[in-house]
Formats: C-alpha cells, sequence, structure tokens
C-alpha cells in the first residue's frame, strides 16, 4: 500500500527544512573575504554570485517565492544605493529597510532588535538566521523579512507584484524587479555584468564626444548620447545583458530600441534601418546579440529615412526610482572598444 504524507507529515518536513536553511553557515569562503572592502578580481565576484544565489534558492525553497524574484529585489535595491548614494551594503543582500521601518515607527527603541516588541509596534524585522535577534543587516533576516511582506498563498507572479507595489508604493519599482527576474530566470545566474562594443569592431565606423553638444537636427535639447557613424546594414549588437523595454518607431529616434541592464541603466539604440527580426519586447539580450542595423531613420512619420547621414545614436539611462537622466556613454564606449579588439586578436 502507498502511503499518502499527511498534512502535518509535510509541516514537519517544512520545519525541518527551514531549520536547516537558518543554521547553515552562509559560507565559510566569504568569511574569508572582508565584507567592507570590495571584491576584487574575477574570481572574488564569481563566489559572490555563487553565495548569493545560494542564499536565494534556500530562501525561495522555504518560502516558494521564486529566487528570481528574490534576487530582483536584492538587485533593484542595490541599483538604487548608488543613486541615492547610500552606503554599499556590508553582507551579501542588499536590500535597504530603514529604521522605522524596521523597528517600526513609534517604537522608542529604533534600534530595537527583538521580533517581539518590533512586531508589538508594527515594525517589519524579521528573525531569519534564528538566533532570536532581527538585524537589519544580517542577509536571512533581511530576506526573511522582505520574503514575509511579499509572499503570498501560490505565490503567483501576479499576486507577488500586487504585494511589491504595496512594498514600494511605486509602479516604477515593481517594473524593474519584474524586469530583472525574468533577465535572472531567463540566465539562471546572477554573473550578468559582461559588456559589448555596439558595433563590430572589425567594421569601419568613427565616434567623437559629442555629449551635450547642441543637436543637429531639432530638438532643443542637448545632445543625450553618442553618434556612431558606419555605412548602411552595420550590424548593431546589444552592448550588455538585459531585457528589450521599448521597440519600434519613435518620431526622433526613428526605428530604436531601448534595452534594460541589471544596474538599472537603459540603452538607447537610434536611428536604426531595421531591426534583427525575432527580437520582440520583453525578450532577454546578451551582449553582442545583433539586435538591428545602422541606418538613417527617423524625424518624420514611420518610414522616415535618409535626412541624415546614416549612424548610430547610442544613448545612457540612469534610473533613479522616480526619474532618470542621461549620462555620456563615452568612455563606457571607449573601454568595450578596447575589450573586443583584444578578444578579436585573441581569437585570431
Ligand atoms: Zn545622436
Amino acid at each position: 500500500m502507498k502511503i499518502k504524507p499527511t498534512r502535518s507529515f509535510q509541516y514537519l518536513v517544512l520545519f525541518i527544512t527551514l531549520i536547516a536553511v537558518t543554521y547553515t553557515p552562509i559560507s565559510p569562503v566569504l568569511a574569508a573575504v572582508p565584507a567592507s572592502s570590495p571584491p576584487k578580481t574575477q574570481s572574488d565576484h564569481k563566489i559572490i554570485f555563487a553565495k548569493r544565489l545560494e542564499l536565494f534558492e534556500k530562501v525561495s525553497m522555504v518560502t516558494g517565492i521564486p529566487w528570481s524574484y528574490l534576487a530582483a529585489m536584492d538587485q533593484y535595491e542595490r541599483s538604487l544605493r548608488i543613486t541615492k548614494k547610500l552606503p554599499a551594503s556590508q553582507g551579501l543582500i542588499g536590500i535597504h529597510i530603514s529604521e522605522s521601518d524596521w523597528a517600526g515607527a513609534l517604537n522608542p527603541d529604533q534600534t530595537d532588535t527583538n521580533p517581539t516588541s518590533i512586531s508589538l509596534f508594527r515594525g517589519l524585522g524579521q528573525d531569519g538566521s534564528g538566533d532570536g535577534f532581527a538585524q537589519r543587516d544580517n542577509d536571512l533576516d533581511l530576506l526573511k523579512t522582505v520574503s514575509a511582506f511579499i509572499s503570498t498563498p501560490g505565490n503567483r507572479e501576479e499576486d507577488l507584484q500586487i504585494r511589491l507595489w504595496e512594498y514600494y508604493h511605486n509602479s516604477r519599482s515593481v517594473q524593474r524587479i519584474q524586469q530583472f527576474a525574468r533577465i535572472y530566470a531567463v540566465n539562471k545566474t546572477l554573473d550578468l555584468y559582461q559588456n559589448s562594443f555596439p558595433l563590430p569592431v572589425s567594421a569601419v565606423y568613427s565616434y567623437r564626444n559629442t555629449w551635450g553638444a547642441k543637436r543637429g537636427w531639432g530638438g532643443l535639447r542637448i545632445h543625450e548620447g553618442t553618434d556612431l557613424f558606419a555605412g548602411y546594414g552595420v550590424p548593431v549588437k546589444s552592448t550588455c545583458h538585459g531585457i528589450v523595454e521599448i521597440i519600434g518607431w519613435n518620431p526622433f529616434g526613428g526605428w530604436r530600441i531601448g534595452i534594460r541592464d541589471l544596474n538599472n541603466v537603459y540603452h538607447y539604440y537610434a536611428h536604426l534601418s531595421g531591426f534583427n527580426k525575432p527580437i520582440k519586447k520583453g525578450d532577454i539580450v546578451k551582449p553582442g546579440q545583433i539586435v538591428g542595423w545602422v541606418g538613417s531613420s527617423g524625424y518624420g512619420k514611420p518610414g522616415t529615412s535618409g535626412k541624415f547621414p546614416p549612424h548610430l545614436h547610442y544613448g545612457l539611462y540612469r534610473d533613479t526610482g522616480l526619474t532618470e537622466w542621461s549620462f555620456n556613454p563615452y568612455s563606457y564606449l571607449n573601454k568595450w572598444e578596447r575589450e573586443d579588439y583584444l578578444r578579436l586578436k585573441m581569437k585570431k
């Protein structure tokens, strides 16, 4: 006779898993890496990505929240730390919860770590590491706290998104986390920060530092990007791992594509002659992947072309959580160009 596990048995298994996860030391390897100094070498990065992924997977196993969502929330907040000029996180996790949110706004002890009094004052802080304390700078406590907040029965994506909205009260934040979660789910790794030059370095092209210059064609805004002059049909490649946020016609940009990366940077490619057909909105792309071809489209109704010499307009925009601002891509282009040359040389 087949024995069906009873409900209480299932809970016992969950409980044991939770205890096992809670008491598993995060990493003896990482303990050797001083938390305060940022990792220097490629292999340090790889270790941190691997350890972080392990942490997300463990918490996901217990809470049922897809690890890609935990990773996305963590990475989204990490990117906000840069724009909000918050100090880098000391641990593996970059999620930031303010003192008053953690301890409860009316809690007289704003540095409270007692889970009972925190919950009494309706603070969010929870103990995930099982040491009896709810600490804002403890990775497991942080993950347990946000998981408890966003988790819903079944953890369907639609429900998680509603909970994320209730957490951030900002639809932009929800969209970003959704986008990051897709990038992680498709790539199945956190190690997604390689870059590529947007044109094949073997092609004939030229570009100068033109950011901030007065626009040559229409508009009073400053020139928010770098123009890379090349012939019609030269392939245009994604410069990053990311998700296609916008693709189609824009009166100024012509056939243009916008790709969002995990640093919450928006990469904008304009005046294309066409798109690499299979690519559509929501697709996950990787550095070097062809997204379209150089052209001279724009400054008119859909299909307008030839009002200026063919070139790729490449722009970078950083998301602050509320607005976006443009920054100069020139030095990044220089760096990616050098790296692509080196790769090309090594292949030969
Ligand atoms: Zn331009």
